[in-house]
């Protein structure tokens, strides 16, 4: 129970920073290409990496997929996004993924309500289980070379201790946790 709540404050407290900071919060809400936002949450044996990326800065395209070609490239990206070590890795700590959710419902779910030319996103969870999270000094991010048309991450991240945000881009690819 009280590991419940401390990811329900922690939770809290990340969204707390993303609307305290209203210029970063309008940063983050903006939907433009090659760029993504991750929040990162780290407790006391867990990590929560969370990426929202537009859908074209992964696959390339960004409507509901038709050809073989289009549905190749998503189970393709995917298969790339659960191998985490693809995507990053993080400096002091042994971590293993407990849970991974890659959310490709507003590409695939492009019903009649919604506008064609809307913009869509992918968004990919993972949790970790670390040996000590709290010893996680840096995150290393590794999806630049997989996906060449991401330029910048916007990242926000909390620690027990410690919180900050930062831009991440192909040549600040180490993000800092204390
Ligand atoms: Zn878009």
């Amino acid at each position: 129970m009280s590991k419940l709540l401390l990811s329900a404050s922690i939770i809290s407290a990340l969204f707390f920073i993303t609307t305290s900071h209203a210029a970063l919060s309008n940063e983050l809400k903006a939907h433009v290409h090659g760029q993504a936002q991750l929040m990162l949450a780290v407790e006391h044996d867990k990590i929560d990496f969370k990426l929202i990326s537009p859908a074209e800065s992964l696959l390339g395209f960004e409507h509901q997929p038709t050809t073989l070609l289009e549905f190749k490239k998503i189970a393709d990206v995917k298969q790339l996004l659960e191998v985490h070590s693809n995507i990053f890795q993080f400096n002091g700590s042994d971590c293993q993924i407990q849970a991974l959710n890659i959310d490709t419902s507003q590409i695939m779910n492009n019903g009649r309500h919604q506008h064609a030319h809307a913009h869509k996103d992918i968004i990919v969870n993972y949790q970790l289980k670390c040996h000590r999270s709290i010893e996680a000094t840096s995150v290393t991010l590794k999806l630049f070379k997989h996906f060449p048309t991401l330029k910048n991450i916007n990242a926000m991240w909390i620690t027990p201790s410690n919180q900050g945000a930062e831009q991440l881009n192909t040549k600040n690819t180490t993000l800092m946790l204390y």
